[in-house]
């Protein structure tokens, strides 16, 4: 199998120099050059396996040029930093309805699951491809990804990851996470500016020449670790075919029965690894798209119009506030046929005018697949209250989007398909809208992000996670505040000390 770019569609590039690669050269997304194909035997045979096992028979379809024994080595170490020993547990909540918990990794959110494998398949592609250069992994966060990629990275040999968030753009929890990050290889600054400013920042230093050829020098080379990546997205394919093979092991639907999956969605990432799931045979009847306010995606399932030119809205399922989903375009390489020509004139329509438009063959098929809607603040607050009441579950504001939008799909298509709420973080993350949501007004009044954990563990029942409980006593490691102009010297002084 060969990888090509969505803005080519030559196959020239093996697995690992697509994930060494990370973006095409003509700035298009990597994809393979056939989807692979699984029969129902196959998937009714993942019953039996482990999901370390499952993980590496998914991945080595995709990444033939991998040795077996490294993917296996690389499902074996990064699965094993999950406190579920399911990694990614299914609870079912009534006859029609499952939550798929994709947040028991170290840093509890979902990105983990592609985040704590990614660094063994970066190494491991330098390896087969005899790639004796360092890797400088470049990150832009609005959050979760920054701490999520560290957590990965730390300590990896042959790698350094510099993590740049807005200052005043992340939770308190969030930001302790990230500054109390240990390893000898990591780096964290703050930037004066929001998420977009931070990203813009990064990208010119993706694309400077003089610090090109001084890392060049140094046998250095940039890497990123975010979505587009396709290292991030093949892991994720994974638990859309775990969770079916645990509704099969327990009898929650018969052999070949279809479901439905509802992904809380920003970058597209983790929905169009269902797609994916999809096209190799799952039986998926429709993916269900949920947004928050920033319903750039739901607009764009309704009328086939992409439209970013709209005010970008800070909600409080943050991950989500995203007005360019970068992972579309993939989908719509393949509704298309692969058509490279077609992609070219629509991402330029959407860098100079801000809108493309798909034409309606496109969209009656994208429509096949998928359904979406979109929600309010205030509506997400009013649904992790009502999940806590319906069923003594407590779901962080993203799944609570998602929870949302199932009740809207329902009550639109009385579709009754069994479906799979994907949860893309603890609750534990984001206590202050889920305090907000169960605790009363005087139990949390006046108190921090971290005093709400204590309370929240109390109202639910359940156990402050690991990591998050003594996050205020740990040792600050990284206090460094940068003005955007300055992003540049820190990566050079970075290097200078590495
Ligand atoms: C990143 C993230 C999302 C969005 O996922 P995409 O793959 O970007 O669509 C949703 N929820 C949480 C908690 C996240 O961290």
């Amino acid at each position: 199998m060969l990888y090509e770019s969505t803005r080519q569609a030559k196959a020239t590039m093996t697995s690992s120099e697509a994930i060494l690669a990370g973006l095409a050269k003509d700035g298009g997304l990597l994809l393979p050059d056939h989807i692979p194909q699984l029969s129902a035997q196959d998937i009714e045979g993942f019953k039996n396996l482990s999901y370390r096992d499952l993980a590496q028979n998914i991945l080595s379809l995709y990444l033939d040029d991998y040795p077996k024994e490294a993917l296996d080595q690389a499902c074996g170490l990064a699965y094993q930093s999950f406190t579920d020993p399911e990694v990614t547990p299914l609870r079912t909540l009534s006859s029609a309805l499952s939550v798929l918990e994709l947040y028991h990794g170290p840093t509890y959110a979902f990105k983990d699951v592609a985040l704590q494998i990614l660094p063994h398949l970066l190494v491991q592609a330098a390896k087969i491809n005899k790639d004796d250069r360092h890797y400088l992994i470049l990150v832009a966060t609005s959050g979760d990804t920054g701490k999520a990629a560290m957590a990965g990275f730390a300590d990896v040999n042959k790698t350094s990851i510099l993590v740049f968030y807005p200052k005043d753009g992340v939770s308190q929890i969030q930001k302790l996470q990230m500054i109390t990050q240990t390893g000898d290889n990591v780096g964290v600054a703050a930037v004066d500016g929001n998420f977009d400013d931070t990203q813009t920042g990064v990208k010119a230093i993706f694309s400077d020449s003089e610090l090109a050829q001084a890392l060049d020098k140094e046998s250095i080379r940039f890497s990123s670790a975010n979505s587009i990546n396709w290292g991030r997205l093949v892991p994720q394919i994974v638990y859309y075919f775990s969770s079916y093979a645990k509704l099969r092991k327990t009898g929650k639907i018969k052999e070949g029965e279809a479901i439905n999956f509802v992904v809380p969605t920003g970058n597209f990432g983790n929905i169009l690894a269902g797609y994916l799931a999809k096209e190799m045979g799952l039986p998926v009847h429709k993916l269900i798209c949920a947004s928050n306010e920033n319903n750039v995606l739901t607009d764009f399932i309704d009328s086939g119009l992409y439209d970013r030119k709209r005010p970008f809205k800070r909600t409080l399922s943050p991950s989500m506030d995203i007005l360019i989903s970068s992972n579309l375009e993939r989908l719509i390489y393949l509704l298309s046929d692969r058509d490279p020509d077609l992609i070219r004139g629509y991402m330029d329509q959407l860098k100079n005018q801000g809108s493309y438009q798909l034409e309606a063959g496109h969209l009656s098929k994208l429509k096949e697949s998928f359904w979406s809607s979109h929600c309010s603040d205030e509506t997400t607050v009013q649904e992790i209250e009502k999940t806590f009441q319906d069923y003594d579950y407590l779901v962080d504001t993203h799944t609570a989007v998602a929870m949302n939008i199932y009740r809207k799909y329902q009550d639109k298509t009385s579709d009754n398909h069994h479906t799979v709420v994907v949860s893309t973080a603890s609750p534990y993350k984001f206590t202050n809208a889920v305090a907000q949501a169960v605790l009363d007004e005087k139990d949390r009044q006046d108190l921090s992000e971290m005093e709400l954990l204590e309370r929240l563990s109390k109202a639910s029942h359940t156990p402050v996670p690991a990591h998050l409980k003594d996050l205020d006593k740990k040792k600050i490691r990284h206090s460094r505040a940068l003005k955007k102009e300055d992003m540049k010297a820190f990566v050079q002084d970075f290097i200078s000390k590495d």
